[in-house]
Order: structure tokens, then sequence, then C-alpha cells
């Protein structure tokens, strides 16, 4: 590969692609012990995943990273490569970014992870602030210390330069922009939702099904939605995520409660939505290059959001999803309506645990949470006084006395992994995939008669066709305004929310 006769953008891939090679071990093995790994593999597996990540940083920094771009950069701009030079754009920030952070910082930070996560689960088992609350101040130090590595903008703030490891070119000031228009017509429809005096039956969601039915259940839909089962799995885990190792190979995790199926359900097919992105990704042409990547956390979530709310929690996918639920689940089903279930998956109600709230006030869930971190970052929130004032904000946004700190501020793992600036990324998703829906429901006109029966073939085309192909070829607002016409804007989940309550609650 090294010889004179191989161009450079051809080394640069190789290169790119041996580190991704690397990378995907890496995940793989953070799967498995998510999966599969006994107990007593805990700490063999944890010098592995050092060793290795040690391997990947020093693949991603070499020096000829830098020397290969600047020759393959030439040699695009001289051939008219517009793909290619976006190819070589992305590179460049990413080995940009890599070399600005010093190892020591790197070191750092993951050692914090590592004993900042212990510390968070037993601080959280304990309903002790106190215990974790060394490892927040560390964990603020250590982001402002990052942020100034990677540079702040001009006339921006240290918070911006976080967001951008997930959500690249979006800024606090912006995210304010989007979220506040947000916010009033939140709380305004929360507001008519639980002054309107109607309750929902929750009955149907509770019934006890039995957990290798509802495995089964998962699986059927997620083949119908179009999940490819050749090219990855679904297995069993506490907090399910999914793992997009590289070319065929893609895996989603997923766990059940007997009492809780709908639960089970859309944790399943908001894992097989980000599933069947990674899997809509041209990795077989561009595996290790910014092509062949997800282009932002924000866009990835609107994939795991559209399947899960715009398709799951929809009255026509329960028109079909209800004979599959009995076929599985047998006679449990049947004399429950469709409508029923429907109902029963979209109530809306204040709560404390971000991961368990409805479409609805999910997002003021995120906004605190934006808030707070970004006062924390920019020193006008001191740590110790983070529980008094999440406790405040619960109160006055959702009306709910928080009396423990794992129901309040101790309930993300987020900050003890070190990641701030990335909670903002899943009110994006919301927004993306409610903009995304409305702009192919105008590509699509049957899109609702194709659901009822079950054909979700249409969907998985669009989004492959509008976002999955194109990598990272444009920012997450360039590819949005690319697939809908305008860049992130409020209006699109403002109206789905509000048919949602209106349907549900006649508000
Ligand atoms: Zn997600």
């Amino acid at each position: 590969m090294t010889t004179a006769t191989t161009s450079p953008v051809d080394r640069l891939a190789a290169i790119l692609r041996e580190a991704a090679v690397l990378k995907s071990i890496d995940s793989l093995l953070d799967w498995d012990q998510e999966t599969y790994m006994p107990k007593g593999g805990a700490e063999l597996r944890a010098e592995q995943l050092q060793q290795l990540s040690g391997i990947v940083h020093e693949k991603t920094t070499d020096p000829i990273i830098g020397e290969l771009l600047e020759a393959a950069r030439a040699h695009a701009s001289e051939a008219g490569d517009a793909r290619l030079q976006a190819d070589l754009r992305e590179a460049q920030r990413d080995y940009d970014k890599a070399t600005r952070l010093p190892k020591d910082l790197v070191e750092e930070m993951a050692r914090c992870r590592a004993l900042g996560m212990t510390a968070w689960r037993d601080a959280r088992q304990n309903d002790d602030f106190d215990a974790f609350l060394p490892w927040l101040e560390k964990t603020v130090e250590l982001n402002r210390r990052k942020a100034e590595c990677y540079g702040v903008p001009s006339g921006g703030e240290h918070y911006d330069a976080l967001m951008d490891d997930f959500e690249p070119g979006m800024t606090a000031a912006r995210t304010e922009e989007i979220f506040a228009p947000l916010r009033a017509f939140t709380v305004d429809l929360l507001g008519r939702v639980t002054g309107s005096g109607v309750h929902v039956d929750r009955a149907a969601a509770t019934m006890t099904m039995p957990i290798d039915k509802q495995r089964e259940f998962s699986k059927r839909v997620c083949t119908a939605i179009g999940f490819d089962f050749g090219a990855g799995r679904l297995d069993d885990t506490s907090h399910p995520f999914c793992s997009g190792f590289g070319p065929g190979d893609t895996r989603i995790t997923n766990r059940y409660r007997e009492d809780a199926w709908l639960d089970g359900l859309s944790s399943a097919t908001h894992e097989a939505g980000h599933a069947m992105y990674e899997q809509g990704l041209p990795k077989s042409a561009y595996f290790g290059r910014p092509l062949g990547e997800a282009v932002s956390l924000g866009i990835h979530e609107s994939q795991s959001r559209m399947w899960e709310n715009q398709v799951g929690r929809s009255r026509d996918f329960w028109e079909w999803g209800i004979g599959v639920a009995r076929e599985v689940f047998g006679g449990a089903l049947a004399d429950v309506s469709p409508d029923a279930v429907y109902r029963a998956a979209n109530i809306i109600e204040p709560s404390f645990i971000r991961v368990e709230a409805d479409e609805l006030t999910y997002n003021l869930h995120i906004m605190l949470r934006f808030d707070l971190e970004r006062a924390m970052i920019r020193g006008d929130l001191s740590c110790k006084d983070l529980p008094g004032v999440w406790n405040e904000r619960m109160k006055s946004d959702f009306g709910l006395t928080v009396d423990r700190a794992s129901l309040g501020c101790l309930q993300d793992i987020h900050w003890s992994m070190g990641a701030m600036g990335y909670f903002p990324t899943y009110t994006f998703g919301n927004l993306y995939s409610a903009q995304l829906w409305e702009a192919m429901g105008e590509a699509i006109p049957d899109r609702a008669r194709r659901v009822r029966s079950g054909d979700f073939a249409p969907i998985l085309a669009w989004v492959r066709e509008h976002v999955h192909a194109y990598g990272r070829e444009f920012t997450a607002e360039e590819l949005c305004q690319r697939a809908t016409g305008s860049t992130m804007r409020p209006e699109p989940l403002m109206a789905y929310l509000e048919g949602k309550a209106k349907d549900v609650y006649g508000v």
C-alpha cells in the first residue's frame, strides 16, 4: 500500500479502514460485555479495551494521515470531485479534533469515565449525591479543558465546542432558538392535557405477557419494518442499545418486563431504527470513511424515533400490529382493540424519569438538562447546587416533587461518562423525525394505507434515499434542508404532538 503508484486517496482510505476495523473490535467487546460476558470477565475486558483504545488513538492521530489528507485534497480538487472533497473535509475534521487533544487529557478523561461511572452507579443506588459530586466536578473541569483544546468559537461558548462532538456545527445559541418556542408550546399543551380531565385506560399496556413471546413479537415487528437479520442480531441486555460494527454486522439489544410489553416493543423499534440507519449507510464502499458514517447523533436519533413514535405509536400501525400481536401472544389480546392499544401507547403524563417519558414531556426533560449542564460548563451553576436547582425545575416544569436523587439529577448515565453537550441531540432527533416524516408524507400519499397493511418498504426506501445514502457528505442541517426544504425547525413536531393530543385527549 505504500508504493508510489498508489494514490494518496487510496492510501488514506486503507489507513482509515484499518482504524475502523480496530474500532469495530472495540464495539464488539463492548457489545459482548453488555450481553453475554460472564461477570468474572470484567477485569480482563477493561484491560482489553484500554489497550485497544491506545492502539486506535495512535492510529487515528498518525501524522501520515495529515500528509495524505493534504495530497488527497489536491487530487480531489483537480478532479473536481465534490463527494470526495466532502469526504476529505470530514476526515480532516476528525484528524484535527483527535490531534488537538493531548494524550494526558485523553487518558485522564478515560480514567475519570471508568471511575466516575462506578461511583455514579453506587451513588444512584444509595441516593447519595455527595458521593458523586467530586466526579461531577472533575467531569465539568475536564470538559472545559477539552473545549479549550478544541477551540471555543469566536462569539460562542465552551458548550459549543463540546456539542460539536455529537452534533457537528450546532451551537448553544441555535439550540436555544429552537427550544424556546417548543418549550412554550409544550408547557401550554401539557396544561391543556392535564386539565382535560380525560383518563386514558392503561390496561392494554400493562397486561402480563411472557418474555419469550415478547422477544418473538419484537423480532416479528423488526423484520417487518426492515431490520435485516441476515446482517444483524437482536439480543437481551439491561440497557438497550444499537451497535453498527461495520458492513454486514449491526447488533441491537433489548430488555423486557412481563407487565410492560408495549415498552419492550417501543425500545425494539427504537433500536431497530438506529440499526436500519447503520445498515443503510454506504459502508461497503466507504467503511472507515466519513461518507460511510452517520452524520450526527440528532439524525441518528431521528431514525430511531421515527420508527418508535411516528410509526410504532400510530393508530395505523396498530391496525396491522394487533393481528401480529394476537398471533404471537394468543388469546390474551382477543378482546383488545387496536384503538385501546393505540391510546395506551400514547398516555401523556408528567413523570420523573426521562427514559420513561411520553413524547410530549420528553423534551422538557431534555431542556432541563441542556440548561443545567450549560450553566455548569459556563460556571454559572456550581455542581454542588445541582440537586436543588434540578428539583426546583422539576417542580415548576412538571409539578413534581423530587424526594430522592435517583429520581432526580442522578438518573442519567451521561455525565458520569463524561458526556456533556449530548442531551440536546435527543430533542433534535424528535424534531428531525417529525420534519422528515412530514416531508415524506407528501412524497408517499398512500403511506397510512401502506402502514395499515404492514407495508413499511416505502418509508424505509425514502429515508434510505434522503438520509442514509449520504453518510457525512452534508451537515445534519444541510441534509435536513435537502430532504425537507428547510433546516431544523420546531413546527412539524409541534403539529404532530398537537394532532396526537387532540386525537387521544380531545384538546
Ligand atoms: Zn436512541
